[in-house]
């Protein structure tokens, strides 16, 4: 008989098999997954389950295979009408290379690796960020640039708060121009609110408002379209004592005098039209770049030069790295994961087109807008602005919405601005038939010959280094790609076991949707009536994350962790001010929590009061019941990790809630550890008001090397009037955007409609459970070798461990860093380092690994270990041993060798079975990169001697 569950995709997510997961609970010491679940989850908090299957959770159904999930997709993608999308506003159709297509969005190479923390094992993907980097500085000419941001609206919220922390002016006030995106203005205000910021709007082009000002917003071109050279606006600002930042199109860049020429203090957009597809939204890289006075204010991260231990040249990530474990509540932002994966596609987009090729399609496409204007000046048409580079703004009065319908009926979607303008928006696809539509929409039939004149003013050259001139055939970027992914180890060469990070399997059947068109040819501001199958998907997602998570509404529309923190830290503050409750600003932190936590309560205008750990590393109850009776007039919320931050269930979880509630607080539970609880415990059920969910660790969208990521926040019923809304798309009601689009990164929703609708009820409880069993399974055999840090009840761990290495590094001198970086030369990923405890390593295996790969990392530690106490036993010198050697390259071998271990214990410690990886690079001296900060590929001159 053919056992149906042989078949089931849940079998092929979850590594290990029945016989394996037999082991891995006898070594845990339970019989069961059940047991498990009774013995680790506090019972408090514990969902029944009947069959495997966990209240609340049938509304998940059966479980679809592979085949059947991607065919029902399929229809969905087929109910959307991927029309020529002319509506513009910061999102083109755009030609990616197939070559790209394929080797970076398609390929686990890339999309698979984690944010490039462990350099020495990342060279790859640093170096398109570099590339990014370059490309960024030198289309906007600025000196630096980071190595992408969320969206472009959030790029233009942080270029403000930017502009405030490096403005001289104590002005509350801030000048934004009255021609930006109208989703770029909605951020724009959302986020001065609670900062206290008071936003001016003005019409630049009529000169800056009176009074004091600490900075202005422009943008080129215009919401409009119109192009206005701000160099005046730029002068007058500086004269006043204000910082200038402007948003800027890369492509019109290659055309236009670029903002850095102009004076301009900061330049951002999106890099979405080079090469990323529209994908209804999301996800897109944008871009933030400084002058290099202002680089220790730029958010985000940081890609830099550096040199490693041979002396050679290496990457790694510049200054602010991790910044918000550090800072905290002071950090420059609270961005986390961004959008790694895009900024690699825009870069490489760069690269293959190298400038003459994107001068030339920057031509056509202004060559179409123009022969456009021609067009309806010949009909009579009203052309509102002469200098307009992709976008034409007509004026019809009375008639704007007829001739949108007109163009309807042709298959273009035009922007209807108001009853008397129509927006029209060329971009790369755009051809002679689409340009001839829209005329005819217009009710033009004359035909129109133009030789457009070549378009704008810059003479500064851009994208000369050889990054951008070496790859042009297929061939050389195909082999460039393959050799950037052979230097990283991604998870389809390794387990990464990253606490925090839950870097679980990526399935293929969950990644093919993304490039379908029916998703990735949509425009986010697309009529409604063209995206049912797209909004189906968003739809059926909502209900099943309200199923999952206990919560009464879910908004997708936040595009990472950090952002859905800030949503929900904001939808806490509208609802305290909706009850008149001003006053209510204190943010309870624990101190274990991520650093994103503080960041986001002080951009949601919340003051962060720190509350104590205990020993065990719980929450110290007293402590928290301590703050609340100080603060409990002023308490606005707390912010707890559930499980924990350190690994654990707190069994008090209960309790704290309470304490706070009774205060009139609200309880936020930050969801990023969810895969400890999906199918087990619902946190909308055992006290949370709001918590984010993190689809990019708990709900299989892979990391792509630092993003993109989604962070829906999942809601109680009294704070869904809160939930973010957006100013294009009024259906979702609420309050401010936090994201350009309405529904955030909607594009990749899809991986995780797949995963849930493959799994079933049954299959996510039992990957939950797995998760678990895995996590105790390391925690019980590693104990004796490094210390687990905490356990809770039971002595039982949540789904990842923190190994304490500090006491040996007491004893022997040997870090943490350099067992991370051993772990290279064993062939693994490091897990997470020094957080959320400095000297321990936090180990979170997923459901994902089977017990083979869990138990070769096992052994790699054992062995690490031996390695340890050779050096404690003074066999070894502390200065020179295998692990502060680590990484070692196949380079270091042929060069003269006098130290005091053999070459193969150098880079063949576990043997010659498990297949070898070769960091490109030497132990990276991270001090040495910020003390000579060099963030984009050095110019051409320092190639020619
Ligand atoms: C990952 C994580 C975050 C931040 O999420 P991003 O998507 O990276 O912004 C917040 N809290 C915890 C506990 C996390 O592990």
């Amino acid at each position: 008989m053919i056992d149906a569950r042989s078949h089931s995709f849940a079998d092929r997510h979850v590594g290990p098999d029945e016989g394996e997961l037999a082991r891995i609970l006898d070594v845990v010491g339970v019989a069961s997954l059940d047991e498990l679940a009774t013995k680790a989850v506090p019972a408090s908090i514990l969902d029944p389950a009947v069959g495997g299957v966990a209240a609340g959770l049938d509304a998940l159904g059966e479980p679809l295979s592979e085949h059947e999930a991607l065919a029902a997709l399929t229809q969905l993608a087929g109910r959307n009408t991927t029309a020529v999308s002319m509506i513009g506003l910061g999102y083109y159709d755009t030609l990616t290379p197939p070559v790209l297509v394929r080797n970076i969005l398609e390929n686990p190479a890339w999309y698979t690796a984690y944010t490039p923390y462990q350099p020495e094992i990342s060279q790859g993907r640093l170096e398109a960020l570099l590339n990014f980097q370059t490309m960024i500085a030198d289309l906007t000419g600025m000196e630096i640039a980071n190595s992408s941001m969320l969206d472009e609206g959030t790029a233009a919220a942080e270029a403000m708060t930017l502009l405030r922390r490096a403005s001289r002016s104590k002005s509350p006030r801030f000048v934004i121009d009255t021609d930006l995106f109208p989703q770029t203005r909605a951020i724009v205000v959302t986020r001065a609110e609670p900062l206290g910021i008071e936003i001016v709007e003005a019409d630049l082009t009529q000169g800056l408002p009176d009074g004091d000002f600490f900075g202005v917003l422009a943008q080129v071109p215009g919401a409009s379209g119109r192009v206005v050279d701000h160099a005046a606006t730029i002068a007058a600002a500086h004269d006043r004592g204000a910082l200038v930042a402007v948003g800027a199109d890369l492509l019109a860049l290659t055309l236009l005098t670029p903002p850095g020429e102009l004076g301009a203090d900061a330049c951002f957009g999106t890099t979405q039209r080079f090469g990323v597809p529209m994908g209804f939204g999301g996800p897109h890289a944008g871009y933030l770049a400084v002058h290099t006075k202002h680089a220790r204010q730029l958010p985000g991260r940081l890609v830099g030069l550096s040199v490693d231990a041979d002396g050679d040249k290496a990457y790694r990530l510049a200054l602010q790295t991790r910044e918000q474990h550090i800072r905290r509540e002071k950090a420059t932002s609270n961005i986390c994961t961004a959008q790694v994966l895009l900024a690699v596609v825009a870069a490489m987009y760069a690269s293959y087109h190298g400038a003459e090729g994107l001068t030339a399609i920057a031509q056509r496409v202004h060559g179409h807008a123009e022969r456009l204007a021609a067009g309806l000046r010949a009909a009579g048409v009203d052309v509102v602005h002469e200098n307009f580079f992709d976008t034409v703004l007509a004026k019809v009065p009375g008639r704007a919405a007829d001739v949108v319908e007109r163009a309807k009926a042709w298959n273009v979607n035009l922007r209807l601005v108001d009853a008397d303008h129509v927006g029209i928006a060329c971009d790369e696809a755009t051809t002679d038939a689409h340009v001839d539509s829209v005329l005819a929409a217009f009710g033009s039939t004359a035909t129109v010959e133009c030789t457009p004149a070549p378009f704008g003013n810059r003479t500064s050259a851009f994208l000369q280094h050889e990054s951008f001139t070496k790859y042009r055939t297929e061939t050389a970027m195909l082999r460039y790609l393959r050799a950037l992914s052979d230097k990283d180890i991604a998870l389809d060469r390794s387990m990464i076991p990253l606490g925090s990070c839950t870097m679980k399997l990526n399935a293929t059947a969950e990644m093919e949707p993304i490039t379908w068109p029916g998703f990735s040819k949509l425009h986010p501001f697309a009529p409604v009536a063209d995206a049912p199958g797209m909004l189906q998907v968003i739809s059926d997602l909502q209900d099943w994350l309200v199923a999952i998570t206990g919560y009464d509404a879910v908004s997708l529309q936040p595009n990472a962790g950090s952002q859905g923190e800030y949503a929900g830290l904001l939808a806490i503050r509208n609802y305290h001010l909706s009850r008149g409750d001003d006053h209510r600003t204190v943010c309870l932190i624990p101190s274990s929590a991520h650093g994103t936590n503080a960041a986001s309560a002080v951009m949601a205008g919340m003051r962060v009061v720190v509350v104590a750990c205990r020993e065990n590393g719980d929450v110290d109850v007293d402590d928290l019941r301590a703050k609340v009776a100080e603060h409990a007039a002023e308490l606005s919320a707390i912010m707890i990790t559930y499980p924990s931050t350190h690994g654990v269930y707190e069994h008090e979880v209960g309790e704290i809630c309470a304490a706070v509630h009774d205060a009139g607080g609200q309880v936020y539970v930050d969801g990023a550890n969810l895969n400890a609880l999906v199918g087990l415990a619902r946190p909308g059920r055992f006290g949370g008001d709001v918590s984010h969910l993190n689809l990019h660790k708990t709900f299989c969208i892979p990391h792509g090397g630092g993003g993109p990521g989604v962070g829906p926040i999942g809601v109680r019923s009294h704070l869904v009037p809160f939930l973010p809304g957006h100013p294009m798309a009024p259906e979702l009601g609420g309050s401010g955007p936090v994201s350009a689009a309405p529904y955030g990164s909607a594009s990749i929703l899809p991986i995780t409609w797949t995963y849930i609708a493959m799994m079933g009820a049954r299959g996510l409880r039992h990957a939950s459970l797995t998760a678990i069993a895995s996590a105790n399974y390391i925690a019980r055999r590693l104990d004796e070798y490094f210390p687990v840090l905490y356990t809770g009840e039971n002595g039982m761990v949540a789904h990842e461990c923190i190994l304490d290495l500090r006491p040996l590094t007491k004893e022997t001198g040997v870090t943490v860093d350099d067992v991370a970086k051993r772990l290279a030369d064993y062939g693994f990923h490091a897990p997470t380092m020094s957080f959320p405890v400095s000297g321990t390593l936090m180990v979170e295996p997923t459901e994902s690994e089977n017990l083979d790969e869990i138990d070769r990392f096992i052994d790699a530690m054992i062995a690490i270990r031996g390695e340890i106490d050779r050096v404690g036993a003074g066999e070894w010198p502390v200065d020179d041993n295998p692990l502060r050697g680590a990484p070692h390259t196949a380079r270091c071998l042929v060069a003269e060798w006098n130290h005091p271990y053999s070459r193969e214990i150098a880079v063949y410690p576990a043997g010659l079975d498990r297949p070898k990886v070769w960091p490109s690079v030497r132990r990276i001296d991270g001090a040495h990169g910020d003390r000579n900060l060099v963030c984009s590929c050095p110019p051409i001159e320092a190639f020619t001697s």
